[in-house]
């Protein structure tokens, strides 16, 4: 379907950027074949590093009256293979677009390129008082393209919502080559069709993003962090609609780890986590601006949470002891990669009244094919990562995970629940499409992606599943 690039591609390539920006040796090109998922790797035929716009609007060009593929890429974190040429092709790498152009304290934004890093952007906004309140955990290694592509969520977004609540205003590229501007320092736009939004989560397939303004807000100045140990996580489940119900708070965070992800970090990092011993843990942060309000509410949590029958919880009200309570949480995900040759990662969402018998329906799962599966996550909206790791003398594991997965899939979408809450379908989870959506519904975002990519050249492959 696609065409090969050439010597008079690559010419072309070098023509549009400065040639040391355009890489296709294999050792260069080693860091882009796959992205953080388990897929195999499809190296690009070219990669190029790109500084603007300008630049993406000739590649386009370039690649429509060429007939290859292009794949857009952010920092290579993703979990679904959004970010790998699996057709071949050249790849668009916005790594050097690393500016955070402006904060604009007047008007509560930040203006963006799309190749700054979470964390980066989050301190640019710190700087001057304000909030980027987004926060995956893989917040220092990935791109805002990368978030905005995969409407990317994190533990606050109980409180705060996910990428998509932010977004205020879009520069893209679209396949035709024509820059395309929604937005932009509004924080309210009724004008047509929100064409921004519908990049959001798109995953690279319709557009490819070059700058963004995204809203910010006031950071509480107070936070304390509890961690407390239940049996069951239904219990935490419980302890955050008293909370919200009862004593009307909005806990920032909501996330839990079950008992084998908290012994997995103590062996990997050599430390000594709290509460090894308890089935789930369960780590609330609260946040005001005033401090012995937010300790009331702290003391408020830890009676409703003895009530329903925790440990007493632990409590971190300074930097040094929070740390200590977030690390597992923090460090999981890369700790399950450094203890088991192979981990498959899933990010189901449940209503929040679900979590507890799903956590549960897993627990059956992992006993029923034998296989190590840890779950861990956000409690408070409903996301739940479900790793199944690989014992390293299991032949058959692959179809075995496939079975599991292909259970909990339909159990999930029973429940009312999806296959993905933040790491988007890429490559990797496309085979469920057709079970997750309804035929009309995977009919409209063909006719959408038929719209803004007339030529499917635009990262083949990912989300939409073969007719
Ligand atoms: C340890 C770890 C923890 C994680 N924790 C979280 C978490 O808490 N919450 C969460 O949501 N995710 C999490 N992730 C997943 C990942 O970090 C996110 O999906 C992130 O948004 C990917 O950003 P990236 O820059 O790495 O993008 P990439 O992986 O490079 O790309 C991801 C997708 O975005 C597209 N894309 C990238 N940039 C652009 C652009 N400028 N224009 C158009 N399309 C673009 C790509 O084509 C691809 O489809 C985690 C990953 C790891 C490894």
């Amino acid at each position: 379907m696609y065409r090969p690039v050439t010597p008079a591609v690559l010419s072309r390539l070098r023509e549009i950027a400065d040639p040391g920006r355009v890489v296709t040796d294999p050792d260069g090109l080693l860091d882009y074949t796959r992205d953080e998922s388990p897929g195999p790797p499809f190296p690009p035929e070219a990669l190029v590093k790109v500084r603007s716009s300008a630049e993406v609007s000739r590649i386009f060009e370039l690649c429509r009256h060429e007939r290859i593929a292009l794949t857009p890429r952010g920092l290579g974190t993703g979990l679904a293979g959004g970010s790998v040429a699996v057709a071949g092709g050249i790849m668009v790498s916005t790594e050097l677009m690393n500016r955070v152009i402006e904060v604009d304290e007047r008007n509560l934004v930040v203006r963006t390129e799309p190749g700054v890093t979470v964390d980066h952007l989050q301190k640019a906004c710190a700087e001057h008082g304000l909030y980027y309140p987004v926060d995956p955990a893989s917040l220092e290694d990935c791109s805002i393209g990368g978030n905005i592509a995969t409407n990317a969520g994190g533990a606050r977004a109980f409180k705060y919502g996910v990428t998509a609540d932010y977004v205020r205003g879009i520069e893209a590229v679209v396949p035709d080559g024509s820059v395309v501007r929604w937005g932009g320092k509004l924080h309210k736009n009724a004008t047509g069709y929100g064409l921004g939004r519908i990049l959001v989560g798109s995953e690279g397939t319709l557009a490819v993003t070059t700058e963004a303004v995204m809203r910010l807000v006031p950071k509480p100045k107070h936070q304390i962090d509890v961690l407390v140990p239940f049996d069951r996580l239904g219990q935490g489940v419980e302890l955050v609609l008293r909370l919200v119900h009862d004593d009307r708070l909005l806990p920032a965070v909501v996330e839990f780890i079950e008992r084998q992800g908290i012994c997995a970090c103590n062996k990997v990092l050599g430390s000594d986590l709290p509460f090894a011993d308890a089935e789930i843990q369960v780590l609330v942060e609260l946040e005001g601006n005033n401090r012995e309000q937010v300790v009331e509410d702290c003391v408020r949590l830890g009676e409703i949470a003895m009530k329903l029958g925790a440990r007493e919880p632990l409590v971190a009200d300074n930097p040094t002891d929070q740390e200590r309570l977030w690390t597992a949480r923090r460090k999981l995900a890369d700790t399950l990669k450094k203890l088991y040759p192979e981990v498959t990662a899933e990010d189901i969402v449940v209503p929040l009244a679900e979590v507890p018998a799903t956590v549960e329906e897993v627990m059956r799962l992992q006993a029923k094919y034998g296989l190590t599966v840890i779950p861990f996550g956000h409690v408070g909206d409903g996301n739940i990562h479900v790793d199944v790791c690989r014992d390293s003398d299991r032949q058959d594991w692959h179809e075995v995970c496939d079975r599991l997965f292909d259970e909990l899939i339909g159990y999930v979408l029973s429940r009312g629940g999806q296959i993905s809450a933040e790491h988007g379908i890429g490559s990797e989870k496309k085979r469920w499409m057709k079970r997750a959506l309804g035929p009309a519904e995977l009919e409209l975002m063909r006719c959408l992606k038929h719209a803004f990519d007339p030529d499917g050249i635009l990262n083949p492959g990912k989300i939409l599943p073969e007719k």
